[in-house]
């Protein structure tokens, strides 16, 4: 039973672990490492899943994934209102560093650069946050791994979306072939185009896989593409029986409000 914390860095209304997921990033890596877990890559969770590692490889670990694939995944910034903030990867790198271990996390990107452009006006400060120069230098130090979090999130904030019937905030909308291309498919070459390399695991926008996707899209054509799971925000933990293309996470501020729920939701205390 492996647990897969999801993170949201663009999560900052406030300077406490309830209302910056950049104070609970860090705090939960501290209290997670003193009840004695590691921080395992989610490639490594996929390769479990898929049978090709053992139980030893995925004991007493937990996975990180970051969603949406902001650029405060990756560098500090100074926030319009609540000041400094330390990216996602500095987190890494501080607690990699104070304890001696390396770790890893998958960051879901969205890929249309015109989508994101666009939501950095509509939901972040406009700073110009959302940018993809970041991705390949990701690749190559390793410590951020990228996933697909589709074209472009069918966001309601997006004056367009890649999207037959214009379908937005629904991710279920995405229930056809031409759909699923213009989604998934396409968001993955792009992935593969700016980042260069496709990405390994798709989650879906708000953790939801339609019947369609997870069950005749991605097992069809996810391997094609480079895909070898998807992640839903279902919250439980991942089990060996669990379907590739389903696989549950656990999402700070949703699922735990304080490094003690936490403990309490990955069977700490
Ligand atoms: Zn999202």
């Amino acid at each position: 039973m492996i647990p897969v914390l999801t993170y949201h860095s663009i999560n900052i209304t406030g300077h406490g672990y309830a209302e910056n997921d950049h104070v609970a990033l860090a705090r939960d890596l501290e209290v997670v490492h003193r009840a004695g877990y590691r921080v395992i890559a989610l490639d490594t969770l996929v390769d479990w899943i898929h049978g090709r590692v053992g139980d030893g490889d995925v004991a007493n670990a937990v996975v990180l994934t970051f969603d949406d694939g902001s650029c405060l995944d990756w560098q500090d910034v100074e926030h319009p209102s609540f000041g400094p903030q330390r990216g996602f990867a500095g987190i890494l790198r501080d607690f990699s560093g104070a304890h001696g271990v390396s770790l890893s996390a998958t960051s879901f990107l969205i890929a249309s650069p015109q989508a994101r452009a666009e939501l950095d006006r509509t939901c972040l400060a406009g700073l110009g946050w959302w940018g993809h120069e970041w991705w390949a230098e990701a690749l190559d130090e390793g410590l951020i791994d990228l996933g697909s979090h589709s074209w472009d999130h069918l966001h309601p904030t997006l004056d367009t979306v890649a999207h037959s019937r214009g379908a937005r905030g629904d991710f279920t909308a995405v229930d056809t072939r031409a759909d699923a291309d213009a989604q998934v498919a396409r968001a993955s070459a792009e992935i593969q185009r700016l980042a260069g390399r496709a990405p390994r695991v798709f989650a879906y926008p708000w953790g939801q896989a339609s019947a369609y996707l997870s069950g005749q899209y991605l097992p069809r054509n996810g391997p094609g593409l480079g895909l070898e799971a998807a992640v839903t925000t279902e919250p439980r933990l991942v089990q060996p029986s669990d379907n590739p293309w389903t696989l549950p996470r656990l999402t700070c501020g949703d699922d735990w409000k304080s490094p003690e729920q936490l403990l309490e939701r990955i069977g700490g205390s």
